[in-house]
């Protein structure tokens, strides 16, 4: 007996959509009076990419007063429906054993993912899409890195720390609300200047700046990672090609969130 032939409809191919993963929270602690750390955990956990240094989720969160984020409905065209609230944060890190990932959430004046991370409490419910961004493999044959960044870059040049080989050496700056925001950096081969704002929060980035204006270019040839507010990282990129000499390809610079601006595009860097 013969086998009747199908014919499968074709169908126009269309744009995959990441898989949002809902999780809750395990824990949450404050890391410094300005930063909480924040283990999101559960099933749906497995499976997820392992991550380059850097890489983020994007982050559902609910609403104000609500239990559960709205979440992207995956049979409408983008735009369409209930708009989840989204924002972007660091996988400080992954633990597939325990199936749990570590936020730190630098908290600020206001803001939906700040706010929530100041009152997240075990069993609240989150999702997840990830992980994204342009990899960022550390360059074994550099001659030295100098990581720079704000608050809300302490978990990505946190990752960096741990991915660099040890041989190299490694200068940090760190720009942070106050002398209490400081994190204990182990490592061999690390200088670390912690640079604090003092609670001015609208000159985000200036003592960055003034810190990188102030030194040269370590010797030999070498890298930069910096990530923090997007107008002073871009007069401190500047200050990178011209002042120091370095090349582009010799940098990565992001603005991770803007003054003024609610949730701040993830692909910001500076390349314009
Ligand atoms: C790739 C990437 C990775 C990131 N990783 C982290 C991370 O691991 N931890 C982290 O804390 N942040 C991280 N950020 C920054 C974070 O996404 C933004 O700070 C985000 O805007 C915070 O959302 P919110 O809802 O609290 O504030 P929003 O609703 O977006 O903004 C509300 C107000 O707060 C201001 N604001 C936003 N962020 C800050 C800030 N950090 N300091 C002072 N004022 C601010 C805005 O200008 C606005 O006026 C990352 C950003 C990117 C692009």
């Amino acid at each position: 007996m013969g086998m009747a032939m199908t014919t499968e409809p074709t169908e126009a191919p269309r744009k995959r959509r990441p898989r949002i993963r809902t999780l809750e929270v395990r824990r949450a602690a404050h890391l410094t009076a300005g930063i909480v750390r924040v283990t999101l955990g559960g099933p749906e956990l497995e499976g997820f990419d392992t991550p380059t240094p850097t890489q983020h989720v994007k982050l559902f969160l609910p609403e104000p007063g609500r239990d559960r984020p709205v979440l992207p409905d995956p049979n409408l065209p983008r735009g369409e429906g209930p708009q989840p609230l989204m924002r972007t944060y660091t996988i400080r890190r992954l633990d597939l054993d325990r199936l749990e990932m570590d936020i730190d959430f630098a908290l600020h004046s206001w803001g939906i993912a700040s706010d929530w991370a100041a009152n997240a409490q075990p069993g609240a419910v989150v999702g997840i899409a990830g992980p994204g961004g342009r990899p960022c493999p550390p360059d074994d044959s550099s001659a030295w890195y100098v990581l720079a960044g704000d608050e809300a870059a302490l978990p990505a040049m946190g990752t960096l720390l741990e991915a660099i080989s040890p041989s190299i050496p490694v200068r940090l700056l760190a720009e942070v609300p106050s002398a209490n925001d400081r994190l204990d950096w182990n490592r061999a081969n690390l200088q670390v200047t912690w640079l604090d704002r003092a609670g001015d929060a609208m000159s985000a980035g200036s003592r960055l700046e003034a810190a990188l204006r102030a030194t040269t270019a370590p010797a030999g040839s070498g890298r930069v990672w910096l990530a923090c507010e997007a107008t002073a990282m871009r007069r401190i990129r500047r200050h990178l090609l011209d002042g120091w000499g370095l090349d582009p390809s010799a940098m990565v610079t992001r603005g991770y969130w803007k003054q003024g601006e609610v949730n701040y595009p993830d692909h910001d860097y500076g390349e314009d």
